[in-house]
């Protein structure tokens, strides 16, 4: 059996629970190792066998699965934040389906969410975005050209940008070609619920400044949107005069 499981975004204590028995249970543990906090590592047995996949080739990695499969092993493909979310999970499931081998997920807390909890804000503001946009620049993986982030940025939502903070000039572009006032509040979020995690607040169009300033080249989102300015409607959940299905409004 393999498990693809969610690591969290960083700090130890954010897998799940489930993720952490998977861990424990492991004899075979195939981490990312460019970003999967190895600390995680101690949950495991003291005989799991260990691969970092970070020197491995796809290839590599399923015939370790193969091989840990025919001997009844218990495998745990350990991503870094959610599986689902740039994880490349899917080319390997596939390969897995033509061995008939089977395996689960277990997510895991995005850097997307350990990102806002270092914020502590809210990405869907009530007047001021309800959506999400979550979105990178093209790397060595193209973004299909209806996604490009001047696109993108047409509708001015809260924006989440991985993978991208070695590109922040053009990025900085792209996001006011689209249609963000240059002033639009942006954070850098550098190693989210790690120790050594930093936020950077700083506007759009000082994006690339801000970043060389902090030396900021890698494991960093960036987070851009009026929503952190803090300015919205009271929400109407807890409007006292709002009737909704578990609770009668003062209006009543
Ligand atoms: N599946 C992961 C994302 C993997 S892609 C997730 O759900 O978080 C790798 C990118 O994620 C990095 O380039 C960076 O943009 C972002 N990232 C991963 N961990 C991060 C963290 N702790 N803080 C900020 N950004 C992070």
């Amino acid at each position: 059996m393999v498990n693809f499981v969610g690591a969290g975004p960083g700090a130890v204590d954010l897998i799940t629970v489930r993720g952490k028995r998977l861990i424990e249970n492991a004899d075979v543990i195939i981490y990312a190792g460019s970003l999967v906090n190895p600390e995680l590592l101690y949950f495991a047995k003291e005989q799991a066998e260990i691969y970092n996949s970070a020197e491995m080739t796809l290839e590599e990695i399923i015939e370790i699965i193969i091989s840990s499969e025919k001997e009844n092993k218990n495998v745990v493909r350990l991503h870094t934040g959610d599986p689902s979310l740039y994880g490349a999970v899917k080319e390997q499931m596939d390969m897995l389906d033509e061995y008939n081998i089977k395996y689960d997920v277990c997510p895991g807390v995005s850097s997307l969410f350990g990102a806002a909890a270092a914020l502590k804000a809210e990405y869907t503001l009530p007047d001021v975005s309800q959506s999400v946009i979550i979105t990178r620049m093209e790397g060595r993986t193209p973004v299909p050209v209806k996604e490009d982030i001047s696109l993108l940025a047409e509708h001015n939502a809260t924006m989440a940008v991985f993978l991208s903070s070695s590109m922040l000039e053009e990025l900085s572009k792209r996001l006011i070609k689209g249609g963000y006032r240059e002033d639009t509040p942006a954070a850098i979020v550098y190693k989210a619920t790690w120790n050594d995690e930093k936020i950077i607040m700083t506007t759009v169009v000082n994006l690339a400044k801000s970043g060389n300033e902090n030396k900021i080249k890698k494991t960093a989102l960036i987070i851009v949107g009026d929503f952190l300015k803090g300015t919205y409607k009271r929400s109407e959940l807890y409007n006292p005069l709002f009737t909704h299905e578990f609770r009668k409004g003062a209006d009543n």
